[in-house]
């Protein structure tokens, strides 16, 4: 068996489409959907994202605003920009960059988002919505790998799905979205004993440890569907993830590259938050008059 490559800049197209022709329609009641985004220091890497949301918004038709701060601004300096973009209403998302500098409180920053705006989907109140099947905006990592499977028609309900990694971005958002689609869901870490023992008995596996050739094709069932979202730069300075792709594309029937896996659903998936949230929060006798 050779598995099919699941093409994430394809699924991210058709997702892209769709918000675009939403915002048109947005657009066309006099509402431009506007997204906040904003960045303390100048770490290289968070630069480079925010560049890649700025342009995936301007794709679709959204207005993106970047808000810059030096990295040693005091934290409620930052807290007071975010109150008062949860008080416009031009804005409809806000995203602060992460990591943030040490001297910042990084909880206490996410809960100043207002939860109607969090289009990140780390505020508690989004959180807390996951576990119970009604969060406003799921993270955009595993929403992004929950789009990719619904792409292919891959069957959730009833599949045992392994998730390798469980942090609050990925890998516990991802266990919790497909436990709600009726999956039966074991998750792994880094202290998880014996990893191979779990991982063979996945129907689909879905990897976010940030550990290159972590995954080896004895270590996946014939047939499995597997997910890459590990995104790691090699010495050599190849990007590769987290899955032995060669080795493991001979066993599984699905199976996500990188780069161009999951990847581009990410930003993907921000824009499609920030589009929901505009209309969420056009009030409804505006749409009534148009
Ligand atoms: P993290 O470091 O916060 O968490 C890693 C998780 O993997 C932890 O739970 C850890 O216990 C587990 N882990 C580490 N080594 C392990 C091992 N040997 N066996 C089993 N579990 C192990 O990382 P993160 O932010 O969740 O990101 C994970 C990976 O996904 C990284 O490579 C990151 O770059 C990538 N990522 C990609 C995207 C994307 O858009 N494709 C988005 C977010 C993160």
């Amino acid at each position: 068996m050779v598995a099919k490559i699941i093409d994430g800049h394809a699924v991210a197209r058709q997702v892209r489409e769709e918000c675009r022709e939403r915002v048109a329609a947005l657009q066309a009641r006099g509402i431009q959907p506007g997204l906040a985004v904003i960045i303390v220091g100048d770490n290289p890497a968070s630069q480079v994202y925010v560049a890649n949301k700025v342009k995936a918004c301007t794709e679709v038709g959204l207005k993106s605003t970047v808000h810059r701060f030096a990295a040693d601004t005091p934290d409620r300096e930052v807290e007071a920009l975010i109150r008062s973009l949860n008080a416009d209403p031009e804005v409809h998302g806000i995203l602060v960059q992460l990591p943030l500098p040490p001297q910042f409180n990084v909880r206490r920053v996410l809960e100043t988002i207002s939860q109607e705006k969090d289009v990140d989907g780390f505020h508690l109140y989004n959180v807390g919505g996951l576990v119970l099947g009604n969060t406003i905006f799921p993270p955009c990592t595993p929403y992004g790998v929950q789009k990719m499977l619904e792409y292919e028609d891959i069957p959730v309900e009833g599949q045992n799905v392994v998730v390798v990694g469980a942090s609050n971005i990925v890998g516990k958002p991802m266990a919790l979205m497909l436990m709600q689609k009726d999956a039966t869901v074991c998750i792994c870490h880094a202290k998880t004993r014996d990893l191979a023992q779990l991982t063979i008995l996945a129907d689909i596996l879905v990897v976010a440890a940030g550990r290159p050739n972590l995954i080896l094709p004895q270590m996946v069932k014939t047939g499995a569907v597997v997910i890459d979202v590990g995104i790691n730069r090699l010495p050599d300075g190849r990007l590769v993830g987290d899955v032995d792709f060669e080795g493991v594309r001979q066993k599984a029937s699905y199976i996500t590259p990188v780069p161009g896996g999951v990847g581009p659903m990410t930003v993907t998936m921000l824009v499609h938050n920030t589009v929901q949230s505009a209309e969420r929060l056009v009030p409804a006798e505006q749409l009534a008059e148009a």
